[in-house]
């Protein structure tokens, strides 16, 4: 088929059905020129195919949940678990994946976190970018989505989201802005909330301005479920395709006839359609096998990859083959392998701990609890078979109700039954292991105060009880990394107490300081910091160096660093590259991942590692110039093992053409002329010529009037007007010639 050719010849009616689904989960095709319904369907952590209303689900590989699968700071293993997405998408005749997700993590409380990436938005659009390249490699259209300030669920459909713009743009906006730019998916989902006033889906701002005049995005901007609100607004204003509802095409035709919408806006976003679907035929011409069992696998070595190792006090872990010990808690038997709501995925086959553990060592095990409330038997129960074990195992998380999509959390502690139960269990056996499942961060302390291994396992897939044993028993070291901050506690994060906002309104208070920004800028102590994870081994950091000392626009700079594993497992560890900008125009977090690696050591083994950065990686956005830019100056840069274990940094000299600075105004004062290099020579020989040196009792005074007020001031001392109007002139040139 050929979108371009076959528009033409298409009714209005026709076009008009385009931009609408069918129903749930089918695009409107045209039946006459032969263009197919296309399928689509959830999700990123797995397919989410079934029959039209979902009450059948079929089968498909849940792989880990993206804010757990990020610990594997693995764009690579990304990309091929996209490749994997796409041949169970193609087994279904799925054609669009909606997926991946990006939103922010104002807060842990967001019931949603699990489906989003990382705090730190340059990590989450590396790994998005991954996704959407996997998924599309194999014939599939992704759907990026929610575009875009859709960073909480309570009242997503109805809050309207009141941000800053450089909170909006380096935060909100860049995973969408790397993900579309080294990602190009399909298909953008526009979100359900209202930025600044307006329904992202009907947003001229997000979907022409910055979507398409900025990021020059050709792809289809398609709504989240139900999220089109004005239908005529919408189009108009950007949006290619509603979803979630089916019978507004009249709406448009009705708006066409009165002028309110042109036909040749109507062939603009039909195009978009047709050229979608015409992708997703071309899709489908590619062969493809679906391998359940390396699927499977694929799972298993994505969650191994992706549990973090939190603490390991007298190095409990990894417990001996063989070795006897109490496995506590139901979710050793009935995981939480993902999250709640649109993402749920029903897997095929299940390894749970339990099962998983069988073979290497002695197992004894007990539920523990049944609900969030404690039980005292089940908890008796556990203590029964945990007293003289060599180790408990003990699986604490969120639940079902308390973490899910449409709601959020309402404190980050973990349930009563699960607290409970450790600290009965601290009584009685000292070696305490913990494997936290949540999607998004918890209080620890509780934990951290009993335990003396502590593992975060995320909502890990089908697979991730069996690579949870594989790194109790050593089999696989883990290497994960935390991509959000463990706080001490709510009342710390960044968002508290504006989170989720006042009845519809939410303001970003916060700012520029979300996650490991808002912690290190403010030095608020943390339980587990951005980027921490440990290992079985031990990596030592050497020789940091950088291509250049000093780098210009447009240019890049190599970071290098020595890597040595010094101890005695092989494993892989990742180096976080942060760059600081000591002192700037504009407020900045006290540092940022600009970059990362992972390097795969055997014992003794050195690598060096090396980490690109471009331009953009020194800039920020200055919303008076409207763009990004590098201030000229120092810049600190630190390779590290996680945002509070900064191993070595060194610093380089940045000479910028930009200037971010505001160009001074008559309503300036002049002591910012006085010490503003583009103004200070004329105006420092002003103060020359009328005598006034920094000791004259009249310099602070003079000093803090307003440009505009010079002829005023100077009279006091019988200064002409004429003079200080000549004065003002000269000052004033050099604002002209520093605009030139
Ligand atoms: C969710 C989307 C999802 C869609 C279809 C919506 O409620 O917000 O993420 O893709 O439903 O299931």
């Amino acid at each position: 088929m050929k979108a371009k050719e076959i528009l033409p010849q298409l009714s209005l009616k026709e076009k008009v059905l385009l931009l609408q689904a069918k129903d749930n989960w089918n695009l409107n095709g045209v039946k006459r020129f032969e263009v197919p319904e296309i399928y689509v369907t959830d999700g990123p952590n797995g397919v989410r195919a079934g029959n039209s209303d979902l009450t059948e689900s079929y089968p498909a590989t849940a792989i880990p949940a993206e804010s757990i699968l990020s610990a594997s700071w693995d764009t690579d293993l990304v990309e091929e678990l996209g490749e994997m997405l796409a041949e169970e998408a193609r087994y279904y005749n799925v054609g669009v994946l909606l997926g991946p997700g990006v939103n922010a993590k104002r807060s842990p409380l967001a019931g949603r976190n699990f489906e989003y990436y990382s705090e730190d938005p340059y990590l989450s659009g590396k790994l998005a970018a991954a996704l959407i390249r996997g998924v599309q490699k194999g014939g599939v259209g992704a759907s990026l989505k929610h575009f875009a300030a859709n960073d909480q669920e309570t009242r997503r459909f109805t809050s309207n989201a009141t941000v800053d713009e450089r909170t909006l743009r380096e935060l909100l906006l860049l995973p969408f802005e790397i993900a579309v730019r080294e990602g190009d998916p399909w298909s953008i989902m526009g979100a359900y909330p209202k930025l600044r006033g307006t329904h992202a889906c009907e947003n001229p701002y997000l979907l022409k301005d910055i979507l398409r005049d900025e990021w020059g995005y050709e792809g289809v901007v398609l709504t989240d479920w139900g999220a089109c609100v004005n239908k005529v607004a919408s189009h108009k204003n950007g949006l290619d395709l509603e979803t979630g509802t089916f019978e507004r095409a009249g709406e448009l035709l009705r708006a066409v006839e009165n002028g309110d919408i042109t036909e040749a806006e109507i062939d603009l976003h039909a195009l978009r359609v047709l050229e979608l679907i015409e992708k997703a035929v071309e899709g489908r011409k590619k062969s493809y096998t679906v391998d359940w069992d390396r699927h499977h696998g694929l799972a298993k070595k994505a969650a191994g990859e992706s549990i973090v190792l939190l603490k390991n006090e007298q190095r409990l872990l990894p417990l001996t083959e063989g070795c006897r010990i109490a496995v506590v808690g139901r979710f050793a038997e009935e995981p939480r392998f993902g999250g709640g709501g649109s993402s749920g995925v029903l897997p095929r086959k299940i390894d749970t701990l339990l099962n998983s553990l069988a073979g290497m060592a002695e197992i004894s095990y007990a539920p523990g609890y049944d609900s969030e409330e404690p039980n005292a038997e089940l908890e008796a129960e556990a203590c029964r078979i945990a007293a003289g074990k060599e180790a408990v195992i003990i699986m604490v998380g969120t639940t079902a109700v308390s973490e899910s999509e449409g709601a959020d959390r309402r404190n980050l502690s973990l349930p009563e039954s699960h607290l409970s139960l450790l600290a009965a269990l601290a009584g009685v056996n000292p070696n305490i292991i913990v494997c936290n499942c949540s999607g998004a961060a918890v209080e620890l302390g509780p934990v951290d105060s009993i335990a003396k291994s502590v593992l975060h396992c995320g909502f890990s897939g089908e697979a991730g009880g069996a690579a949870l044993a594989d790194i109790l028993f050593g089999k696989v070291n883990p290497s994960g990394k935390l991509t959000e901050t463990f706080p001490l506690r709510l009342e710390h994060t960044p968002a508290y107490p504006y989170f989720p906002g006042d009845g519809d309104e939410i303001t970003y208070a916060e700012g520029l300081l979300q996650g490991y920004r808002y912690y290190d800028t403010k030095k608020i102590p943390v339980q587990y910091p951005f980027g921490h994870g440990l290992s079985y081994t031990d990596y030592k950091y050497n020789n940091l160096r950088f291509s250049d000392s000093i780098l210009h626009n447009g240019k890049e700079l190599t970071v290098c660093v020595d890597v040595t594993n010094t101890g005695e497992m092989e494993g892989t560890e990742i180096v976080e590259i942060y760059v600081s900008d000591p002192e700037s125009y504009l407020v900045r977090p006290e540092k940022e991942l600009k970059g990362f690696a992972r390097v795969t050591l055997k014992p003794g083994e050195t690598k060096t590692v090396s980490v690109v950065l471009d331009e953009r990686a020194f800039s920020y956005y200055v919303p008076h110039i409207g763009r990004y830019a590098v201030e000229s100056g120092i810049f600190r840069i630190m390779a590290a093992a996680s945002a509070q274990d900064i191993r070595l940094e060194g610093e380089i000299r940045f000479v910028s053409g930009d200037e971010v600075r505001r160009p001074l105004t008559p309503a300036s004062t002049m002591m910012e002329f006085y010490t503003d290099d583009r103004y200070a020579k004329e105006t420092q020989a002003v103060y020359s010529e009328l005598g006034i040196g920094e000791e004259h009792p009249m310099f602070p005074v003079l000093s803090s009037m307003r440009l505009e007020y010079l002829p005023g001031v100077l009279s006091f001392i019988q200064v002409p007007k004429e003079v200080s109007v000549s004065y003002q002139k000269r000052i004033l040139s050099a604002v002209r010639n520093s605009e030139e």
